[in-house]
């Protein structure tokens, strides 16, 4: 694995003077892993929280090309590493997720809203068809990027548009069908940001809609270690990647003996060995090198390569 150095202060101060004025916030060398799932990750090199929509592209149209920018969610599916990201993180807050009722059953959500509240606001509104996102424990701009998904539905099943901004600063409004959603992926052009989308909904009773969700919550909290520190599935189900694979990842985990692995302070559940867990001390680089082990042992035993679904961002620290 190539080490590269991590992040120095003289770099960033020198970062900071190049970045366009702001009516939101900036700031450098912002620890990052308390922000996290995994609760892993280095500093970011400057941080941006834009104040609304307008500060955002004004930001973007004026940032020299050269500087990389990452966009974080809830970071329910991210792993950062120990050396932390260079560039510019954007992180968008509360004044991005406003949840709103438009006309016929459709419900528009900031890309800072969480699913949950999302679900729970439809709850409310006696609108059903969105209860798969009780269960999921990102943000919408997140869901849109992994076009995210639990028992039978997925983001682009209930998507009706998403408001987005590109690297250079320019507003687009993508249908499903635009973004070509796929299964935990989809086409947009790297470097865009989803700043809120509209979902379609039915009417529905919110006692029905609430005992849908309790029946997601008790499925999960069985099944999945939704307590642990965690990132959801490592792998992506290579069944549905592949209709010729019969079998989900957590099965060729299990089969290659992955189960319950060690390595560091990270471990593959024992509950769900699809998810890898910080114990307590693990850092990135032992989450990072415990699912690249399943990776290999899984290729060994079974033939087949699992796709990473965790997004792994940020450099390595220097050993
Ligand atoms: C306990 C647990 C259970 C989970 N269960 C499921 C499940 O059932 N189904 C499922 O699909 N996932 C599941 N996940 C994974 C995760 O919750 C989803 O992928 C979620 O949609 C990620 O959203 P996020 O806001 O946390 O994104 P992050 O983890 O912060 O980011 C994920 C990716 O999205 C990008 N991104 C984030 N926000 C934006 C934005 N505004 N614009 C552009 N790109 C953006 C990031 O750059 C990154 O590439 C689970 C995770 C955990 C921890």
């Amino acid at each position: 694995m190539i080490m590269t150095a991590p992040l120095h202060n003289t770099q960033t101060t020198s970062l900071l003077k190049r970045l366009p004025t702001v009516r939101g916030k900036l700031r450098e060398n912002v620890p990052l892993a308390n922000l996290t799932w995994f609760r892993v990750g280095g500093v970011a090199e400057i941080m941006f929280r834009p104040l609304d929509k307008a500060d955002l592209a004004d930001f973007l149209t004026n940032c020299p090309e050269d500087i990389p920018i990452t966009v974080l969610g809830a970071t329910s599916n991210i792993l950062i590493r120990d050396g932390g990201i260079s560039g510019v993180v954007i992180r968008m807050l509360a004044n991005f997720g406003e949840i709103t009722l438009l006309e016929d059953n459709v419900v528009y959500a900031g890309s800072a809203a969480l699913d949950g509240a999302v679900a729970k606001f439809c709850a409310e509104n006696e609108l059903g068809g969105l209860e798969f996102l009780s269960g999921i424990p990102g943000s919408i701009g997140g869901g849109l990027k992994m076009n995210a998904g639990a028992y039978d539905a997925e983001f682009k099943d209930v998507l009706l548009y998403a408001d987005a901004i590109g690297r250079d600063g320019t507003c687009y409004r993508w249908t499903p069908e635009q973004m070509d959603m796929q299964y935990r992926s989809n086409e947009v052009p790297d470097g865009t940001i989803f700043v809120g989308a509209a979902f379609k909904s039915k009417p529905d009773s919110k006692i029905n809609i609430e005992k849908k969700m309790l029946e997601i919550k008790t499925k999960r909290e069985a099944s999945q270690p939704v307590r642990e520190k965690t990132g959801g599935s490592t792998f992506a189900n290579p069944c549905r990647d592949n209709p010729k694979i019969r079998k989900h990842a957590w099965q060729l985990i299990d089969e290659a003996g992955c189960r319950g692995l060690v390595i560091g302070g990270a471990k593959m559940s024992e509950k769900h060995c699809n998810f890898m867990i910080n114990t307590g001390n693990a850092t990135a680089y032992d989450l990072e090198t415990l699912g690249e082990t399943v990776r290999m042992r899984v290729l060994e035993i079974s033939g087949i390569n699992l796709r990473w679904e965790i997004r792994r961002i940020g450099v390595d620290l220097e050993k």
